[in-house]
Protein backbone atom coordinates (compact mmCIF):
# COMPACT_ATOMS: atom_id res chain seq x y z
CA UNK A 1 0.00 0.00 0.00
CA UNK A 2 1.24 3.03 -0.91
CA UNK A 3 2.16 5.91 1.08
CA UNK A 4 0.89 9.37 -0.60
CA UNK A 5 0.62 11.59 1.98
CA UNK A 6 -3.17 12.04 1.40
CA UNK A 7 -6.05 13.63 3.37
CA UNK A 8 -9.21 10.84 3.52
CA UNK A 9 -12.40 12.16 3.51
CA UNK A 10 -14.76 9.38 3.26
CA UNK A 11 -13.76 7.35 0.34
CA UNK A 12 -11.82 10.07 -1.34
CA UNK A 13 -8.11 10.96 -0.94
CA UNK A 14 -7.29 14.63 -1.42
CA UNK A 15 -3.94 16.50 -1.38
CA UNK A 16 -4.10 18.63 1.01
CA UNK A 17 -3.48 22.40 0.02
CA UNK A 18 -2.74 24.15 3.58
CA UNK A 19 1.08 24.06 3.66
CA UNK A 20 3.13 20.66 3.54
CA UNK A 21 5.01 18.93 6.30
CA UNK A 22 7.14 15.52 6.22
CA UNK A 23 7.35 13.02 8.88
CA UNK A 24 11.29 13.23 10.16
CA UNK A 25 13.07 9.56 11.66
CA UNK A 26 14.10 10.42 14.76
CA UNK A 27 17.30 8.14 14.60
CA UNK A 28 18.94 10.10 11.37
CA UNK A 29 16.89 13.36 11.59
CA UNK A 30 16.45 12.72 8.32
CA UNK A 31 13.21 13.74 6.32
CA UNK A 32 11.40 11.32 5.08
CA UNK A 33 8.68 10.71 1.62
CA UNK A 34 6.20 11.53 0.84
CA UNK A 35 5.52 14.90 1.40
CA UNK A 36 1.64 15.36 3.15
CA UNK A 37 -0.43 18.56 2.78
CA UNK A 38 -2.06 19.74 5.22
CA UNK A 39 -6.26 20.02 5.38
CA UNK A 40 -7.99 23.98 4.95
CA UNK A 41 -10.79 24.60 7.14
CA UNK A 42 -13.12 23.38 4.02
CA UNK A 43 -11.76 19.98 4.58
CA UNK A 44 -12.26 19.67 8.27
CA UNK A 45 -16.02 20.89 7.35
CA UNK A 46 -16.14 18.43 4.54
CA UNK A 47 -15.06 15.48 6.77
CA UNK A 48 -17.11 17.08 9.91
CA UNK A 49 -20.43 17.28 7.72
CA UNK A 50 -20.36 14.21 5.98
CA UNK A 51 -19.75 11.58 9.22
CA UNK A 52 -23.01 13.64 10.76
CA UNK A 53 -24.72 12.76 7.56
CA UNK A 54 -24.09 9.44 7.85
CA UNK A 55 -24.38 9.05 11.55
CA UNK A 56 -27.69 7.98 11.50
CA UNK A 57 -27.36 5.12 9.16
CA UNK A 58 -24.49 4.14 10.87
CA UNK A 59 -26.06 3.56 14.34
CA UNK A 60 -28.51 1.54 12.83
CA UNK A 61 -26.48 -0.97 10.82
CA UNK A 62 -27.21 -4.18 12.44
CA UNK A 63 -24.47 -4.93 15.80
CA UNK A 64 -23.03 -7.71 13.58
CA UNK A 65 -22.17 -5.32 10.56
CA UNK A 66 -20.62 -3.34 13.32
CA UNK A 67 -18.60 -6.23 14.96
CA UNK A 68 -17.76 -6.94 11.36
CA UNK A 69 -15.77 -3.42 10.83
CA UNK A 70 -13.76 -4.03 13.35
CA UNK A 71 -12.51 -6.85 12.94
CA UNK A 72 -12.04 -6.23 9.10
CA UNK A 73 -9.94 -2.86 10.00
CA UNK A 74 -7.85 -5.29 12.48
CA UNK A 75 -7.23 -8.08 9.06
CA UNK A 76 -6.18 -4.89 7.25
CA UNK A 77 -3.74 -3.94 9.52
CA UNK A 78 -2.02 -7.17 9.89
CA UNK A 79 -2.39 -7.50 6.31
CA UNK A 80 0.07 -4.70 5.55
CA UNK A 81 2.74 -6.68 7.41
CA UNK A 82 5.99 -5.17 7.59
CA UNK A 83 4.87 -2.11 5.60
CA UNK A 84 3.15 -1.20 8.70
CA UNK A 85 5.92 -1.97 11.00
CA UNK A 86 8.69 -0.80 9.04
CA UNK A 87 7.12 3.07 8.68
CA UNK A 88 6.06 2.89 12.15
CA UNK A 89 9.79 2.30 12.97
CA UNK A 90 11.20 4.90 10.76
CA UNK A 91 8.38 7.31 11.85
CA UNK A 92 8.94 6.73 16.08
CA UNK A 93 12.48 5.43 16.69
CA UNK A 94 10.88 2.51 18.19
CA UNK A 95 12.27 -1.17 17.88
CA UNK A 96 10.54 -4.10 15.73
CA UNK A 97 9.78 -5.98 18.90
CA UNK A 98 8.03 -3.24 20.53
CA UNK A 99 6.08 -2.20 17.08
CA UNK A 100 5.21 -5.97 16.19
CA UNK A 101 3.25 -6.37 20.43
CA UNK A 102 2.25 -2.69 19.91
CA UNK A 103 0.49 -3.71 16.30
CA UNK A 104 -0.87 -7.07 18.38
CA UNK A 105 -2.35 -5.10 20.85
CA UNK A 106 -4.27 -2.56 18.42
CA UNK A 107 -5.74 -5.46 16.60
CA UNK A 108 -6.31 -7.52 19.86
CA UNK A 109 -8.47 -4.22 21.19
CA UNK A 110 -10.45 -4.14 17.89
CA UNK A 111 -11.46 -7.69 18.51
CA UNK A 112 -12.23 -6.88 21.74
CA UNK A 113 -14.31 -4.30 20.61
CA UNK A 114 -16.40 -6.34 18.17
CA UNK A 115 -16.92 -9.10 20.83
CA UNK A 116 -18.62 -6.41 23.09
CA UNK A 117 -20.73 -5.25 20.39
CA UNK A 118 -21.83 -8.47 19.54
CA UNK A 119 -22.44 -9.12 23.11
CA UNK A 120 -24.87 -5.89 23.26
CA UNK A 121 -24.65 -5.24 27.09
CA UNK A 122 -23.25 -1.90 26.38
CA UNK A 123 -27.13 -1.18 25.11
CA UNK A 124 -27.84 -1.20 28.47
CA UNK A 125 -31.36 -2.54 27.70
CA UNK A 126 -33.83 -1.39 30.61
CA UNK A 127 -37.43 -1.53 31.36
CA UNK A 128 -39.87 -0.66 33.95
CA UNK A 129 -43.20 -2.20 32.97
CA UNK A 130 -46.09 0.51 33.09
CA UNK A 131 -48.10 -0.02 36.53
CA UNK A 132 -51.81 1.57 34.86
CA UNK A 133 -53.53 0.61 38.80
CA UNK A 134 -50.34 2.19 41.03
CA UNK A 135 -52.45 4.66 43.59
CA UNK A 136 -52.10 8.10 43.45
CA UNK A 137 -50.62 7.87 40.27
CA UNK A 138 -50.16 5.38 37.58
CA UNK A 139 -46.22 4.50 36.06
CA UNK A 140 -46.10 4.84 32.54
CA UNK A 141 -43.87 2.03 30.38
CA UNK A 142 -40.69 3.29 30.43
CA UNK A 143 -37.82 1.67 28.55
CA UNK A 144 -34.27 3.05 27.62
CA UNK A 145 -31.05 2.03 26.06
CA UNK A 146 -27.68 3.60 25.53
CA UNK A 147 -27.48 5.19 21.70
CA UNK A 148 -24.00 6.54 20.27
CA UNK A 149 -23.41 10.49 20.67
CA UNK A 150 -22.50 11.09 17.67
CA UNK A 151 -19.31 12.17 15.41
CA UNK A 152 -15.96 11.65 17.70
CA UNK A 153 -12.79 13.61 16.89
CA UNK A 154 -9.61 11.67 17.76
CA UNK A 155 -6.61 12.55 18.19
CA UNK A 156 -3.94 10.15 18.66
CA UNK A 157 -0.63 10.45 21.27
CA UNK A 158 2.96 10.03 19.36
CA UNK A 159 4.07 7.38 21.87
CA UNK A 160 1.78 4.65 20.55
CA UNK A 161 1.42 5.49 16.93
CA UNK A 162 -0.61 2.34 16.60
CA UNK A 163 -2.45 1.06 19.84
CA UNK A 164 -3.10 5.03 20.67
CA UNK A 165 -3.54 6.31 16.96
CA UNK A 166 -5.36 6.49 14.00
CA UNK A 167 -7.05 2.67 14.46
CA UNK A 168 -6.05 2.77 18.28
CA UNK A 169 -8.20 2.79 21.00
CA UNK A 170 -10.40 5.72 20.78
CA UNK A 171 -11.46 4.85 17.51
CA UNK A 172 -12.29 1.37 18.47
CA UNK A 173 -14.34 2.49 21.18
CA UNK A 174 -15.75 5.22 19.11
CA UNK A 175 -17.16 2.69 15.73
CA UNK A 176 -18.10 0.26 18.64
CA UNK A 177 -20.22 2.36 20.14
CA UNK A 178 -21.75 3.67 16.17
CA UNK A 179 -20.37 6.97 16.61
CA UNK A 180 -18.64 7.77 12.79
CA UNK A 181 -14.68 9.52 13.67
CA UNK A 182 -12.83 11.70 12.23
CA UNK A 183 -9.07 11.26 13.36
CA UNK A 184 -6.42 13.55 12.97
CA UNK A 185 -2.77 12.25 12.09
CA UNK A 186 -0.22 13.33 14.57
CA UNK A 187 2.61 15.30 12.97
CA UNK A 188 5.14 12.75 14.46
CA UNK A 189 3.77 9.62 12.60
CA UNK A 190 2.12 10.66 9.47
CA UNK A 191 3.12 8.02 7.45
CA UNK A 192 1.90 5.32 9.82
CA UNK A 193 -1.47 6.98 10.17
CA UNK A 194 -2.17 7.31 6.63
CA UNK A 195 -1.45 3.15 6.78
CA UNK A 196 -4.28 2.99 9.63
CA UNK A 197 -6.63 5.38 7.80
CA UNK A 198 -6.27 3.01 4.44
CA UNK A 199 -6.82 -0.01 6.73
CA UNK A 200 -10.21 1.86 8.13
CA UNK A 201 -11.21 3.12 5.13
CA UNK A 202 -11.25 0.03 3.26
CA UNK A 203 -12.80 -1.91 5.87
CA UNK A 204 -15.78 0.43 5.72
CA UNK A 205 -15.85 -0.07 1.68
CA UNK A 206 -16.10 -3.75 2.17
CA UNK A 207 -19.04 -3.85 4.61
CA UNK A 208 -20.84 -0.84 2.24
CA UNK A 209 -21.21 1.34 5.23
CA UNK A 210 -21.37 4.88 4.75
CA UNK A 211 -18.57 6.56 3.62
CA UNK A 212 -18.92 9.39 6.33
CA UNK A 213 -17.97 6.83 8.78
CA UNK A 214 -14.63 7.82 8.83
CA UNK A 215 -12.07 10.23 7.83
CA UNK A 216 -8.76 10.86 8.56
CA UNK A 217 -7.59 14.73 8.92
CA UNK A 218 -3.34 16.02 8.66
CA UNK A 219 -2.93 19.27 9.71
CA UNK A 220 -0.05 21.67 9.48
CA UNK A 221 0.34 23.13 13.38
CA UNK A 222 -2.77 23.96 15.69
CA UNK A 223 -5.41 24.61 12.62
CA UNK A 224 -7.32 22.34 12.05
CA UNK A 225 -7.36 19.78 15.33
CA UNK A 226 -8.94 23.35 16.60
CA UNK A 227 -11.78 23.49 13.90
CA UNK A 228 -12.18 20.06 14.37
CA UNK A 229 -12.74 20.50 17.94
CA UNK A 230 -15.28 23.50 17.07
CA UNK A 231 -17.34 21.78 14.16
CA UNK A 232 -20.92 21.51 15.27
CA UNK A 233 -21.04 18.22 13.74
CA UNK A 234 -18.65 16.62 16.38
CA UNK A 235 -19.87 15.42 19.63
CA UNK A 236 -17.03 14.21 21.54
CA UNK A 237 -13.23 14.46 21.46
CA UNK A 238 -10.68 11.45 22.84
CA UNK A 239 -7.61 13.01 22.90
CA UNK A 240 -4.02 11.44 24.18
CA UNK A 241 -0.89 13.64 24.63
CA UNK A 242 0.25 16.31 26.59
CA UNK A 243 -0.98 18.40 29.20
CA UNK A 244 -0.75 21.57 26.95
CA UNK A 245 -2.07 20.15 24.57
CA UNK A 246 -5.23 18.45 26.05
CA UNK A 247 -6.05 21.61 28.27
CA UNK A 248 -6.32 23.41 24.76
CA UNK A 249 -8.60 21.39 23.28
CA UNK A 250 -10.84 21.24 26.52
CA UNK A 251 -11.21 25.24 26.60
CA UNK A 252 -12.19 25.19 22.97
CA UNK A 253 -14.55 22.59 22.96
CA UNK A 254 -15.96 24.28 26.29
CA UNK A 255 -16.68 27.52 24.45
CA UNK A 256 -18.25 26.29 21.78
CA UNK A 257 -22.29 27.04 21.67
CA UNK A 258 -22.85 23.91 21.81
CA UNK A 259 -19.48 22.70 24.87
CA UNK A 260 -19.06 18.76 23.85
CA UNK A 261 -17.03 16.32 26.61
CA UNK A 262 -13.36 15.88 25.85
CA UNK A 263 -11.85 12.80 27.42
CA UNK A 264 -7.83 13.42 27.45
CA UNK A 265 -5.30 11.50 29.10
CA UNK A 266 -2.81 13.83 30.01
CA UNK A 267 -0.20 13.91 32.13
CA UNK A 268 0.43 11.34 34.90
CA UNK A 269 3.91 10.61 37.37
CA UNK A 270 2.87 7.45 38.92
CA UNK A 271 4.33 7.65 41.97
CA UNK A 272 5.57 4.05 43.83
CA UNK A 273 4.88 3.44 47.18
CA UNK A 274 8.12 0.95 48.89
CA UNK A 275 7.16 -0.19 52.34
CA UNK A 276 9.58 -1.38 54.80
CA UNK A 277 9.23 -4.62 54.91
CA UNK A 278 9.10 -5.22 51.14
CA UNK A 279 12.44 -2.97 50.87
CA UNK A 280 14.14 -4.70 53.80
CA UNK A 281 12.94 -8.36 52.23
CA UNK A 282 13.26 -7.44 48.13
CA UNK A 283 14.77 -3.95 47.79
CA UNK A 284 17.02 -4.68 45.44
CA UNK A 285 14.28 -6.82 43.32
CA UNK A 286 12.28 -3.96 42.93
CA UNK A 287 15.29 -1.74 42.46
CA UNK A 288 15.97 -3.66 39.33
CA UNK A 289 12.08 -3.74 37.91
CA UNK A 290 11.98 0.06 38.58
CA UNK A 291 14.63 0.72 36.15
CA UNK A 292 13.30 -1.30 34.18
CA UNK A 293 10.12 0.02 34.19
CA UNK A 294 11.11 3.58 34.17
CA UNK A 295 13.03 3.22 31.23
CA UNK A 296 10.67 0.77 29.17
CA UNK A 297 10.23 2.15 25.62
CA UNK A 298 12.44 5.27 26.11
CA UNK A 299 10.89 5.99 29.55
CA UNK A 300 8.19 7.08 26.79
CA UNK A 301 4.99 5.88 28.48
CA UNK A 302 2.30 7.39 30.19
CA UNK A 303 1.90 4.92 33.15
CA UNK A 304 6.08 5.39 33.57
CA UNK A 305 7.03 5.19 37.15
CA UNK A 306 7.89 8.95 37.88
CA UNK A 307 8.25 9.29 41.43
CA UNK A 308 9.18 6.40 44.37
CA UNK A 309 9.10 7.39 48.01
CA UNK A 310 10.44 5.19 50.76
CA UNK A 311 10.83 6.10 54.80
CA UNK A 312 14.63 6.38 55.42
CA UNK A 313 17.00 3.58 56.85
CA UNK A 314 19.52 0.96 55.85
CA UNK A 315 17.07 -0.68 53.80
CA UNK A 316 15.88 2.48 51.82
CA UNK A 317 19.69 2.79 51.67
CA UNK A 318 20.82 -0.17 50.18
CA UNK A 319 18.00 0.24 47.61
CA UNK A 320 19.02 3.32 46.53
CA UNK A 321 22.53 1.88 46.04
CA UNK A 322 21.20 -1.03 43.53
CA UNK A 323 18.50 1.33 41.96
CA UNK A 324 21.96 3.55 41.19
CA UNK A 325 23.90 0.41 39.89
CA UNK A 326 20.64 -0.37 37.89
CA UNK A 327 20.34 2.98 36.15
CA UNK A 328 24.57 2.53 35.40
CA UNK A 329 23.69 -0.21 33.08
CA UNK A 330 20.64 1.12 31.32
CA UNK A 331 21.08 2.10 27.60
CA UNK A 332 20.43 5.45 25.79
CA UNK A 333 17.96 5.49 22.94
CA UNK A 334 16.19 7.29 20.37
CA UNK A 335 13.32 8.98 21.65
CA UNK A 336 10.16 9.85 19.49
CA UNK A 337 10.83 13.27 18.26
CA UNK A 338 13.00 16.34 18.63
CA UNK A 339 11.06 18.16 20.80
CA UNK A 340 9.97 15.39 22.98
CA UNK A 341 13.79 14.72 23.55
CA UNK A 342 14.18 18.48 24.13
CA UNK A 343 11.58 18.75 26.80
CA UNK A 344 13.10 15.63 28.23
CA UNK A 345 16.37 17.38 28.43
CA UNK A 346 15.03 20.01 29.96
CA UNK A 347 12.92 17.97 32.90
CA UNK A 348 16.27 16.39 33.52
CA UNK A 349 18.46 19.92 33.53
CA UNK A 350 15.65 21.60 36.09
CA UNK A 351 15.57 18.09 38.25
CA UNK A 352 19.67 18.03 38.49
CA UNK A 353 19.88 21.65 39.26
CA UNK A 354 16.60 21.69 41.29
CA UNK A 355 18.17 23.01 45.76
CA UNK A 356 17.86 19.33 47.51
CA UNK A 357 18.12 16.90 44.50
CA UNK A 358 21.30 15.03 44.28
CA UNK A 359 22.10 12.69 40.99
CA UNK A 360 22.12 9.53 41.96
CA UNK A 361 23.20 8.02 38.45
CA UNK A 362 22.39 7.81 34.93
CA UNK A 363 22.67 5.42 32.24
CA UNK A 364 24.98 5.37 28.53
CA UNK A 365 25.52 8.57 27.44
CA UNK A 366 23.47 9.79 24.59
CA UNK A 367 24.91 8.86 21.14
CA UNK A 368 22.82 11.01 18.70
CA UNK A 369 20.87 14.45 19.46
CA UNK A 370 17.45 12.82 19.29
CA UNK A 371 18.69 10.05 21.85
CA UNK A 372 17.95 10.17 25.84
CA UNK A 373 19.97 9.25 28.78
CA UNK A 374 18.38 7.41 31.58
CA UNK A 375 19.03 9.37 34.83
CA UNK A 376 18.02 8.95 38.18
CA UNK A 377 17.37 11.40 40.91
CA UNK A 378 16.87 11.66 44.77
CA UNK A 379 15.54 13.96 47.52
CA UNK A 380 14.09 14.61 50.68
CA UNK A 381 9.93 14.85 51.42
CA UNK A 382 10.81 18.51 53.09
CA UNK A 383 12.29 19.35 49.53
CA UNK A 384 9.50 17.16 47.84
CA UNK A 385 7.00 19.34 49.44
CA UNK A 386 8.83 23.05 48.94
CA UNK A 387 9.27 22.64 45.54
CA UNK A 388 6.29 22.12 43.26
CA UNK A 389 8.09 21.37 40.21
CA UNK A 390 9.66 17.99 41.13
CA UNK A 391 6.04 16.45 40.67
CA UNK A 392 5.95 17.56 37.09
CA UNK A 393 5.79 14.98 34.67
CA UNK A 394 9.49 14.09 32.82
CA UNK A 395 8.75 12.20 29.67
CA UNK A 396 11.25 9.72 29.32
CA UNK A 397 13.38 7.46 31.38
CA UNK A 398 14.46 9.39 34.66
CA UNK A 399 12.43 9.18 37.93
CA UNK A 400 13.39 10.86 41.24
CA UNK A 401 13.27 8.84 44.54
CA UNK A 402 12.26 10.74 47.95
CA UNK A 403 13.06 9.67 51.27
CA UNK A 404 10.23 9.93 53.74
CA UNK A 405 11.12 10.40 57.47
CA UNK A 406 8.36 8.77 58.53
CA UNK A 407 5.49 6.47 57.59
CA UNK A 408 3.12 9.58 58.49
CA UNK A 409 4.71 11.62 55.87
CA UNK A 410 4.80 9.21 53.39
CA UNK A 411 0.86 9.71 53.77
CA UNK A 412 0.99 13.01 53.81
CA UNK A 413 3.03 13.37 50.76
CA UNK A 414 0.57 11.11 48.87
CA UNK A 415 -2.29 13.24 50.25
CA UNK A 416 -0.69 16.09 48.10
CA UNK A 417 -0.80 14.39 44.76
CA UNK A 418 -2.80 15.69 41.87
CA UNK A 419 -4.14 12.82 39.46
CA UNK A 420 -2.65 10.00 38.60
CA UNK A 421 -3.32 7.24 35.98
CA UNK A 422 -1.89 4.43 38.75
CA UNK A 423 -0.27 4.75 42.00
CA UNK A 424 1.77 1.38 43.30
CA UNK A 425 2.81 -0.05 46.33
CA UNK A 426 5.18 -2.47 47.08
CA UNK A 427 4.92 -4.70 50.48
CA UNK A 428 4.88 -7.73 52.48
CA UNK A 429 2.15 -8.86 55.11
CA UNK A 430 3.86 -6.70 58.11
CA UNK A 431 3.25 -3.49 55.84
CA UNK A 432 -0.74 -4.18 55.23
CA UNK A 433 -1.43 -1.76 58.03
CA UNK A 434 0.19 1.42 56.62
CA UNK A 435 -1.19 -0.05 53.44
CA UNK A 436 -4.97 0.33 54.64
CA UNK A 437 -3.58 3.62 55.64
CA UNK A 438 -2.38 4.65 51.92
CA UNK A 439 -5.12 3.08 50.03
CA UNK A 440 -8.27 5.15 50.75
CA UNK A 441 -5.87 8.33 49.45
CA UNK A 442 -4.78 6.70 46.47
CA UNK A 443 -8.07 5.52 45.53
CA UNK A 444 -9.33 9.33 45.57
CA UNK A 445 -5.92 10.08 43.44
CA UNK A 446 -5.20 7.31 41.15
CA UNK A 447 -7.20 5.22 38.39
CA UNK A 448 -5.35 1.91 38.71
CA UNK A 449 -3.39 0.80 42.00
CA UNK A 450 -0.70 -1.79 41.32
CA UNK A 451 0.23 -3.94 44.61
CA UNK A 452 4.13 -5.77 44.17
CA UNK A 453 4.56 -5.03 40.48
CA UNK A 454 4.88 -1.93 38.18
CA UNK A 455 2.79 0.18 36.29
CA UNK A 456 3.91 -0.01 32.78
CA UNK A 457 2.12 -2.85 30.87
CA UNK A 458 -1.78 -1.94 30.60
CA UNK A 459 -3.59 -4.76 30.00
CA UNK A 460 -6.78 -4.13 27.48
CA UNK A 461 -9.09 -6.38 29.56
CA UNK A 462 -12.97 -5.91 31.13
CA UNK A 463 -11.72 -4.36 34.11
CA UNK A 464 -8.90 -2.20 32.97
CA UNK A 465 -8.72 1.66 34.03
CA UNK A 466 -6.39 3.76 32.34
CA UNK A 467 -7.66 6.91 33.66
CA UNK A 468 -7.85 9.24 36.99
CA UNK A 469 -8.43 12.50 38.07
CA UNK A 470 -7.23 15.51 36.66
CA UNK A 471 -4.60 15.95 35.15
CA UNK A 472 -3.95 12.23 34.35
CA UNK A 473 -7.19 12.92 32.23
CA UNK A 474 -9.51 15.15 31.45
CA UNK A 475 -12.65 13.18 32.96
CA UNK A 476 -11.95 11.25 35.76
CA UNK A 477 -15.14 8.81 35.39
CA UNK A 478 -13.63 7.33 32.03
CA UNK A 479 -10.87 4.82 30.86
CA UNK A 480 -9.33 5.48 27.55
CA UNK A 481 -8.44 1.88 27.41
CA UNK A 482 -10.66 -1.72 27.86
CA UNK A 483 -14.06 -2.46 27.61
CA UNK A 484 -15.22 1.27 29.85
CA UNK A 485 -13.74 3.52 26.99
CA UNK A 486 -16.90 2.86 24.82
CA UNK A 487 -19.07 3.99 27.57
CA UNK A 488 -17.75 7.64 26.54
CA UNK A 489 -19.40 7.72 23.33
CA UNK A 490 -23.06 6.37 24.56
CA UNK A 491 -25.57 8.71 25.88
CA UNK A 492 -28.92 6.95 27.43
CA UNK A 493 -32.49 7.84 25.90
CA UNK A 494 -35.74 7.19 27.35
CA UNK A 495 -39.01 5.89 25.60
CA UNK A 496 -42.24 6.64 27.36
CA UNK A 497 -45.13 4.81 26.26
CA UNK A 498 -44.05 3.76 23.19
CA UNK A 499 -46.52 1.61 20.54
CA UNK A 500 -43.96 -1.70 20.11
CA UNK A 501 -43.11 -0.90 16.17
CA UNK A 502 -41.88 2.42 17.14
CA UNK A 503 -39.28 1.36 20.13
CA UNK A 504 -36.13 -0.18 19.28
CA UNK A 505 -35.51 -3.56 18.02
CA UNK A 506 -33.78 -4.07 21.37
CA UNK A 507 -36.31 -2.57 23.58
CA UNK A 508 -39.47 -4.33 22.37
CA UNK A 509 -40.89 -7.39 23.82
CA UNK A 510 -40.23 -10.12 21.45
CA UNK A 511 -36.57 -9.19 21.05
CA UNK A 512 -35.98 -8.52 24.99
CA UNK A 513 -34.81 -11.72 25.82
CA UNK A 514 -31.91 -11.76 23.33
CA UNK A 515 -29.95 -8.94 25.71
CA UNK A 516 -28.97 -8.60 28.68
CA UNK A 517 -31.53 -6.39 30.65
CA UNK A 518 -32.86 -4.96 33.72
CA UNK A 519 -36.97 -5.48 34.04
CA UNK A 520 -38.51 -3.64 37.14
CA UNK A 521 -34.96 -3.98 38.35
CA UNK A 522 -34.10 -7.31 38.25
CA UNK A 523 -31.30 -8.35 35.87
CA UNK A 524 -31.24 -11.30 33.60
CA UNK A 525 -28.56 -12.14 31.33
CA UNK A 526 -28.57 -12.91 27.45
P1 LIG B 1 0.73 16.67 21.92
O1 LIG B 1 1.78 17.62 21.57
O2 LIG B 1 -0.23 17.10 22.96
O3 LIG B 1 -0.06 16.33 20.56
C1 LIG B 1 -1.12 15.38 20.48
C2 LIG B 1 -2.04 15.73 19.33
O4 LIG B 1 -2.79 16.89 19.64
C3 LIG B 1 -1.33 16.05 18.04
O5 LIG B 1 -2.10 15.58 16.95
C4 LIG B 1 -1.29 17.55 18.02
O6 LIG B 1 -1.20 17.95 16.67
C5 LIG B 1 -2.60 17.92 18.67
N1 LIG B 1 -2.56 19.19 19.39
C6 LIG B 1 -1.71 19.51 20.40
N2 LIG B 1 -1.97 20.75 20.84
C7 LIG B 1 -3.01 21.22 20.11
C8 LIG B 1 -3.74 22.45 20.08
N3 LIG B 1 -3.43 23.45 20.90
N4 LIG B 1 -4.73 22.60 19.20
C9 LIG B 1 -5.03 21.60 18.35
N5 LIG B 1 -4.38 20.42 18.30
C10 LIG B 1 -3.38 20.24 19.17
O7 LIG B 1 1.28 15.28 22.40
P2 LIG B 1 2.52 14.39 21.90
O8 LIG B 1 3.14 14.98 20.69
O9 LIG B 1 2.05 13.01 21.80
O10 LIG B 1 3.54 14.44 23.08
C11 LIG B 1 4.07 15.62 23.62
C12 LIG B 1 4.15 15.49 25.14
O11 LIG B 1 2.92 14.94 25.64
C13 LIG B 1 5.20 14.56 25.64
O12 LIG B 1 6.42 15.18 25.81
C14 LIG B 1 4.61 14.11 26.97
O13 LIG B 1 4.95 15.00 27.98
C15 LIG B 1 3.17 14.14 26.77
N6 LIG B 1 2.56 12.82 26.51
C16 LIG B 1 1.76 12.27 27.44
C17 LIG B 1 1.16 11.08 27.18
C18 LIG B 1 0.23 10.46 28.16
O14 LIG B 1 -0.38 9.46 27.83
N7 LIG B 1 0.08 10.99 29.35
C19 LIG B 1 1.34 10.41 25.99
C20 LIG B 1 2.15 11.00 25.05
C21 LIG B 1 2.72 12.21 25.31
P3 LIG B 1 -0.59 19.33 16.15
O15 LIG B 1 0.59 19.62 17.00
O16 LIG B 1 -0.29 19.05 14.72
O17 LIG B 1 -1.71 20.31 16.32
Amino acid sequence: MAITGSILIGKEEITGTAGTQRAVNPATNAEMEPVFGGGTLGDVDRACTLAARDFDAFRSTPLETRAQLLEAIADNLMAFGDELIERAMAESGLPRPRLEGERGRTCGQLRLFASLVREGRFLNVTVDTALPDRKPLPRSDLRSRKIPVGPVAVFGASNFPLAFSVAGGDTAAALAAGCPVIAKSHPSHLGTSELAGRAIQQAVASLGLPTGVFSLLVGVGNEVGAALVQHPAVQSVAFTGSRKGGQALMALAAARPQPVPVFAEMSSINPLFLLPAALEKRGAAIAAGLVASATLGVGQFCTKPGLIFGIAGPAFDAFKVAATEAISAAASATMLNSGIQKAFEHGVNALGTADGVEKLGEGAEATHPTAAQPALFATTAAEFSANPKLSEEVFGPAALVIECGSADEMVKLANQFEGQLTATMHLETADHALAAQLLPVLERKAGRIVINGFPTGVEVSYAMVHGGPFPSTSDARATSVGAMAIERFLRPVCYQDFPAELLPAELQNDHLSEHTRLVDGKLYIA
